[in-house]
């Protein structure tokens, strides 16, 4: 039985993301997908709204759940009995810090090994930031992000597109 965790920030969830989870569920008994809390930053939606936003996406796949973490990763795993931290990679950008942090989660807990994705080459381009300004400027989102949530990006981004 291989759990897995996928964390990220989600704001919001993309289309690569969702690929990423599709593909994991035929690798991984359970897949948590975990929206990391950066108590940083504000994010466009709050960890709540991106948990709904995640929890309707994936509901049709039973092996998936959705969950909120305030602490560091490899604690959720370990309390969650996950062997794995699941990482989708776009870019050698990606790869380069990837690689920094699955060495530093190592130090943390030799236990739990992490995992690389390459991302869908249809995918590669999606970066939630990028995603979010195009919004701004109220610009069509299709192919990005699921209808209902670019509906509410939209709304929250470029208010004067939707009224
Ligand atoms: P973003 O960079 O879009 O803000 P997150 O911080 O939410 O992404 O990322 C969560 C995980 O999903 C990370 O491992 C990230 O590399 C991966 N990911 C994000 N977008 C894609 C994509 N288009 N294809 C593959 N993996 C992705």
């Amino acid at each position: 039985m291989v759990k897995a965790v996928f964390p990220g920030s989600f704001d919001p969830p993309t289309y690569g993301h969702l690929n990423i989870i599709e593909r994991a569920r035929s690798l991984f008994d359970e897949v948590l997908v975990v929206v990391a809390v950066n108590l940083q930053k504000t994010g466009t939606f709050s960890p709540e709204e991106r948990v709904g936003h995640l929890r309707r996406l994936v509901g049709q796949w039973p092996e998936v759940s959705v969950h909120v973490c305030d602490t560091l990763i490899v604690d959720f795993a370990r309390k969650h009995g996950c062997s794995v931290l699941l990482r989708g990679v776009r870019s050698v950008q990606d790869f380069s810090y990837e690689f920094e942090l699955s060495v530093m989660n190592k130090g943390l807990d030799p236990a739990i090994e992490t995992v690389f994705m390459p991302t869908d080459p249809r995918f590669f381009v999606l970066r939630s930031s990028a995603i979010k300004e195009l919004a701004s400027f109220g610009g069509n989102l299709t192919g990005m992000v699921p209808p209902a949530v670019a509906e509410e990006l939209l709304l929250r981004l470029h208010p004067d597109k939707t009224t």
